[in-house]
């Protein structure tokens, strides 16, 4: 049986290290100009790309270079000498792409690069995975709008065609790449990797002008198109708004199986914008439910500890098992929420003499405060008891924004190591 790859998204080299060190098989990383997140990405020149290479190299795993931006026409010269440049630079494992008229680009000039088919290209059926099987994809990242059932089809029309499916991470109100909400709010084109989320912003209906007080809608209201009398949406919200266009994270750690089952090759989790501490959470989690399946055991419920660590909206399974319908909308919050803990620092070395941690603190640390170190196989309590700041003088709390202090602690806990104190949580998590 094939080993279902963990395919994990890299926003900046400790991202990646973090990444592999917590279990997985394959990142994807891209430069601003090209792949879809143009801020929020470590990646800046073709020599970072090349370093991430040689890294995952090293440790025998795979780098996909994402540039599955649709392109205007001043981008397409500068994509050729891109890859020119990357690939004289280094060996990317496959490319991510969308645009055809790119695709067409990269077939005649380099014909032996490898090309995975973007999300953004939609593909919900077997004819259009066969068209761009035809044209030389070696895998599909199949639309996040399509049902188990519909892979499994896609599957048995396609023999020898690689399938990739999100697994985790947050979801486009819109078909992946169909959207202009944020062009139209901000001018800022999410088809160029700029997008603000505008689908995720708290909007308000209310009778108010500039400078009243928010007044919300008392009585019910509700959309009705002109020409179709009597269908009526309604619109709610509460003092603060509402989140009409929320869509929750997609969680299907627990259709892994199924998702096996129906030919899926490579499980992939969302998110280079997220933090470090994010991607290792997610990261163990799905690593050890696949290692979990390989071995044939049914899923343990106890993974979700880290799942239900780490910040989302809620969670829906998407359309993995046919429409979601309003469950999959989460419209009384917005960003952060359910998480029960708070990444609070990077362990950035242990001194041997004085047995400390030296920490990169994130967010505040206080004395007399049980935290947590997460280590790639496990986590283990820290109860601070003192406390010295990157001048070694003894504090009884540090700010987040301090270079480094330093935690007393027994032994050296090894080099991929996050630092958590736990807070309060919201009690739902699914749809
Ligand atoms: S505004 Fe929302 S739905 Fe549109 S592209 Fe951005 S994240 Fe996706």
């Amino acid at each position: 049986m094939r080993i279902p790859e963990l395919l994990i998204p890299a926003g900046d080299m400790e991202k990646m290290r973090y990444a592999f060190a917590f279990g997985a098989d394959a990142v994807y990383l891209g430069i601003p100009r090209f792949s879809l997140r143009a801020r929020e990405n470590g990646f800046k020149d073709v020599a970072q790309v090349a370093e991430a290479v040689a890294y995952a190299h090293r440790l025998g795993r795979k780098v996909y270079v994402t540039a599955n931006i649709l392109s205007h026409n001043s981008k397409v010269p500068g994509f050729i000498r891109l890859v020119k440049d990357i690939c004289s630079a280094c060996k990317p494992d496959a490319w991510i792409m969308a645009d055809p008229g790119l695709i067409m680009l990269m077939r005649e000039h380099f014909p032996s690069e490898a090309i995975h088919i973007s999300v953004q290209s939609n593909v919900i059926n077997y004819a259009s995975a066969k068209f761009w099987q035809n044209i030389g994809a070696s895998r599909i990242i199949l639309s996040r709008e399509i049902s188990i059932a519909e892979m499994k089809v896609i599957r048995d029309a396609c023999p020898g065609l690689e399938l990739e499916s999100f697994v985790h991470g947050a979801v486009c109100i819109a078909y992946s790449g169909r959207c202009l909400i944020s062009n139209y709010l901000t001018h800022r084109d999410s088809n160029q990797g700029v997008c603000t989320n505008s689908c995720r912003w708290q909007y308000k209906v209310a009778k108010t002008k500039h400078g009243d007080d928010y007044v919300p809608l008392k009585d019910e209201f509700y959309l009705e198109e002109s020409e179709r009398k009597g269908m009526l949406f309604p619109i709610e919200e509460d003092e603060h708004g509402a989140y009409l266009m929320n869509a929750k994270d997609l969680c299907a750690i627990r259709c892994l199986g199924e998702l096996q089952a129906a030919g899926i090759g490579a499980f992939k989790v969302e998110g280079r914008s997220k933090t470090v501490y994010y991607i290792a959470m997610v990261t163990r989690a799905y690593r050890r439910a696949i290692d979990d399946l390989v071995k044939g055991q049914p899923f343990n419920e106890e993974h979700m500890s880290d799942i239900f660590a780490t910040s989302a909206r809620g969670f829906t399974e998407g359309f993995l098992h046919g429409d979601p319908g309003p469950g999959a909308v989460e419209y009384s919050n917005s960003n952060s929420a359910y998480s029960g803990y708070r990444f609070t620092g990077i362990v950035r070395g242990y001194d041997q003499i004085k047995k400390m941690l030296k920490v990169e603190p994130r967010n505040p640390i206080k004395c007399g405060q049980a935290y947590e170190l997460c280590l790639p196989d496990r986590n283990v309590a820290l109860e601070v008891k003192e406390l010295f700041d990157d001048k070694g003088h003894s504090v009884s709390a540090i700010h987040g924004g301090l270079h480094f202090c330093y935690i007393p602690f027994p032994q050296d806990p090894g080099e991929f190591v996050l630092l958590r104190e736990q807070i309060l949580r919201s009690s739902s998590h699914t749809s």
